[in-house]
């Protein structure tokens, strides 16, 4: 087999990394080689709660050295800055080294992509300056610090305002795709703790006010009517403004206009609405979608250089129709992962079939209210719909899975273990 190079370990590219790895044992260990440009991995599906706080990361991060050793991979730390086509090469910028020529250069036969996405603005005016985005865990980190400061500014603010009912603090999110519904509930669940202990400067969940502002018509296009229907419910019973059909015009620096002429004050602008490929996809001269996603094959190559294949959010594999055939979710990229892990170890990749997406249902999390969601295709063909505490459970299993697959049974138990032993001394949300 010919020595494969896999940039980002994300969701999909260390879910390649380990099982190629474990497929060729330790002997072939320097044939797979896995480069992040952090140490650690986070399963992104959780950085919402990590800008609620009701998380903390160091406890969720997987060590892609140790990984490296226990599932018989190389792994890299540094960000790969540029990859040269004709030669074969990526050049990566070391992690630790600040020197400005600590570059190390690596060659490879195949090359795979798995770099992710970024958040897409869409050329929305002051959205890409004004808005937080949770693209990685700085990014929720930053949004954690700036709540909790905004929360206690607003506290000391508050005996000089006259209009008791008012909220003292607005937090726009513009999105109600998960991401934005998920970081909604969570805040919600914050703004409620912080309340609670009177911490922060809160003296009442109401001073916060959150408002999602949705383009289209329907909340969670992801799901059918009915588990939207459900979920708009249940946000709604928690205080938090629905705003469906509305599309942002421009964002200020603590407001934003809406296409028909609404304004709301917006302290905190978050943008949940999209993402595209990072602009290190446009110097690899492959072809990209108009959202900067290398176009695939159905083997996941590169309709331009077929010793590139990329998964993940970083491409789009297009139907005849030229839409996108799989989304930009973590479930799409851990299958792409297990299908390319069994094409580029296969001793003769052409007889097998091409890559086919499969949605097994969406899961949305509304944290303390439970969860809603759909199951497909879950008794024959019909789907099951899925509420409460019970979906919630699943949704847990779906990350208890990813943790299990990658540090196994023991460790998974251990860990689910050890947070929960710490959950009891400590605060509910992480307010400092
Ligand atoms: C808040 C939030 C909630 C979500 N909830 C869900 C959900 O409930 N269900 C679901 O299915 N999906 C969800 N998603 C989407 C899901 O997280 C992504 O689709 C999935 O993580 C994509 O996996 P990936 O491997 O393509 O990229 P990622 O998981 O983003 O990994 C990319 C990796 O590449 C590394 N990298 C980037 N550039 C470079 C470079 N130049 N050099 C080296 N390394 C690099 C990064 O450090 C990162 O580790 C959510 C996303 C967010 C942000």
């Amino acid at each position: 087999m010919q020595s494969i190079v896999i940039v980002g370990g994300g969701v999909a590219g260390l879910e390649l990394a380990t099982r190629l790895g474990r497929r060729l044992g330790a002997r072939h260990r320097e044939r797979v080689i896995l480069i992040d440009s952090a140490p650690t991995h986070f399963w992104k599906p959780l950085l919402h709660a990590v800008a609620a706080g009701t998380i903390d990361p160091a406890d969720h991060m997987i060590d892609y050295a140790r990984q490296a050793i226990d599932n018989h991979f190389t792994f890299v730390c540094g960000e790969v800055v540029h990859v040269d086509r004709a030669c074969r090469t990526l050049t990566v910028r070391s992690r630790f080294d600040d020197a400005p020529d600590a570059h190390t250069v690596i060659d490879y036969e195949r090359l795979v992509l798995a770099y992710g996405s970024v958040t897409n603005f869409f050329g929305i005016p002051g959205a890409q300056e004004h808005c937080l985005a949770l693209d990685s865990v700085k990014g929720a980190e930053a949004f954690r610090q700036r709540f909790l400061g905004l929360c206690a500014q607003a506290g000391r603010r508050r005996n000089a305002r006259t209009d008791a009912g008012a909220p003292l603090l607005d937090i726009v999110i513009v999105g109600a795709g998960p991401t934005g519904i998920e970081l909604a509930a969570d805040l919600r669940h914050t703004v409620d703790t912080l309340a609670h202990y009177g911490l922060a400067g809160l003296e009442s969940p109401h001073q916060v006010h959150i408002r999602i502002v949705e383009r289209g018509p329907q909340v969670l296009p992801s799901l059918d009517a009915e588990a939207s229907n459900l979920a708009v419910r249940k946000l709604r019973a928690m205080g938090i403004e629905i705003c469906t059909d509305t599309a942002i015009a421009e964002v200020r620096e603590d407001e934003v206009t809406t296409m028909d002429g609404r304004v709301f004050p917006a302290a905190i602008t978050v943008w949940a609405a999209g993402v595209k490929g990072p602009r290190f996809s446009a110097g690899l001269n492959v072809a990209l979608n108009r959202n900067d996603q290398v176009v695939v094959d159905s083997r996941l190559r590169s309709v331009t250089d077929p010793e590139i294949h990329a998964m993940g959010d970083c491409c789009t594999l297009l139907n005849p129709d030229k839409t996108a055939m799989a989304p930009p979710s973590a479930q799409a990229a851990r299958q792409q992962a297990i299908y390319l892990a069994t094409l580029l170890a296969h001793k003769a990749p052409d007889v097998l079939p091409g890559f086919q997406y499969r949605d097994y249902g969406t899961l949305v999390s509304l944290g303390r209210a439970g969860a809603v969601g759909i199951l497909r295709r879950a008794i024959g063909n019909r789907h099951l719909h899925v509420k409460g505490p019970f979906a919630l459970a699943m949704y847990g299993l779906t990350y208890q899975r990813h943790v299990m697959g990658h540090l196994g049974l023991v460790r998974m138990c251990g860990n689910l273990l050890a947070r929960w032993f710490r959950s009891k001394m400590l605060m509910p949300v992480r307010w400092h």
